[in-house]
């Protein structure tokens, strides 16, 4: 009884945490077309990350070389994002870093380590939540079958909010899931206001309704609801156990184009249409709120491929094709295009990891001869 009470206890602690959340929700967006400078951070990371971002930094420089003459665009390096200062300082962020990432508009960021075990939060976790990162935006394309999906997948609420605060109890263990009206809404109008601008007819909304019938069934509700706001647009609805299915359907996968799920189903879903598309280091990230962005590879820091001494064969594909998102995303549109052909065309001719391929320099060289 006594721990049943203090289980009770904790939950009310929970919804009173999470009342308070809701609060902050609603934030103004911001305008990239009236900003006078557009800000981006650069944060090369751990690992490969210091050699794949040197590639990043080379393709912005040279795309923007007029806007940063002009002053219209910054590139800001932002240090301290290291796993030796993080684990100095006990700060998964550390909080200098954090303000310096905060005066930047958007940020492009190299893998983080995150170390086994003891309690360091990953920096991911505290980036999304610190900047309210709440779009996961993945896109998968493969031209010749005719696939062009666009993945919305909700960043911060679900499974994850509450993912370290469950409650043990003796022979029982219970987790919690949390489905905000403002948080579905933001993330349902971010994937059908990127539907209209792009063109696109169709948005598939992907949850489990059926079972999770309180927040999934507002999740389903609200997409509805925000769906009648764009009559042009075909909005369907799926159960995620099928859509894992359907995306390995060759006769009808082609025809999905905009998906809108909730955290734990978007997670999982991203990497296998990401594996369809060729592997998971093909596919690049972006984390979006109404007033930051974070940009990245979706690979980590790859430690062993340092100890082996591959380091400079790292593939920058992935890091790149972030990059290309971050330019579409601060309205640099002629930019992400010509990045984006080019990464297309010299996609098969990227380094593979092993020193029989190219490195992420000679690979660069080429790529920029697109440019
Ligand atoms: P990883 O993605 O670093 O490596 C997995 C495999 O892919 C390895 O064999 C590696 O050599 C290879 N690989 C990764 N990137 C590559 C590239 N650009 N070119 C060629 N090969 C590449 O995953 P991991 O080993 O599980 O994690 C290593 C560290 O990275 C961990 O500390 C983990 O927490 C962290 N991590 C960070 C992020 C992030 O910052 N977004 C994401 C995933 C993992």
């Amino acid at each position: 009884m006594e721990q049943i009470d203090q289980a009770l206890s904790h939950f009310r602690s929970l919804l009173e945490e999470q009342f308070r959340r809701l609060e902050t929700l609603e934030k103004p967006k911001k305008d990239f077309a009236t900003l006078q400078t557009v800000t981006v951070g650069i944060a090369p990371g751990d690992g490969i990350g210091p050699i794949i971002m040197e590639q990043a930094t080379r393709v912005l420089e040279h795309l923007l070389q007029q806007e940063i003459a002009d002053g219209r665009v910054v590139l800001k390096p932002i240090t301290g994002l290291t796993i030796e200062n993080r684990l100095a300082l006990g700060q998964s962020v550390p909080a200098d870093t954090l303000a310096q990432i905060k005066s930047c508009d958007v940020f492009l960021k190299g893998p983080t380590t995150t170390p086994k075990g003891g309690t360091m939060e990953s920096a991911n976790v505290t980036l999304r939540r610190e900047l309210d990162l709440y779009a996961n935006v993945r896109p998968v394309s493969i031209p010749e079958q005719g696939i062009d999906w666009m993945f919305y997948r909700e960043n911060t609420e679900g499974e994850y909010v509450l993912g370290s605060k469950g409650i043990d109890l003796p022979g029982m263990a219970v987790d919690f899931k949390v489905t905000t009206d403002a948080g579905t809404r933001r993330i349902a109008r971010a994937a059908f206001d990127y539907a209209r601008r792009n063109g696109k007819t169709r948005v598939s909304v992907v949850t489990k309704a059926n079972i999770m019938k309180k927040t999934d069934g507002k999740f389903s509700a609200i997409c509805q609801e925000i769906a009648k706001e764009y009559p042009e647009i075909t909005t369907d609805e799926w159960y995620i156990d099928i859509m894992t299915a359907n995306l390995v359907n060759e006769q009808i996968r082609s025809s999905f184009q905009v998906f809108v799920l909730p955290n734990l189903y978007g997670d999982i879903i991203t990497d296998e249409a990401a594996q369809i598309q060729g592997g998971i280091g093909t596919a690049g990230s972006a984390n979006m709120g109404d007033q930051y962005a974070m940009f990245e590879a979706i690979h980590g820091s790859a430690p062993r491929m340092l100890e082996e001494g591959l380091g400079d064969y790292a593939n920058p594909a992935s890091i790149l094709k972030a990059t290309a998102m971050l330019l579409r995303h601060i309205g640099r549109i002629q930019y992400a295009e010509k990045l984006e052909n080019a990464l297309q065309q010299t996609g098969d001719r990227a380094p593979t990891g092993t020193a029989e391929g190219m490195t992420a320099a000679q690979y660069t060289d080429m790529l920029m001869k697109l440019l």
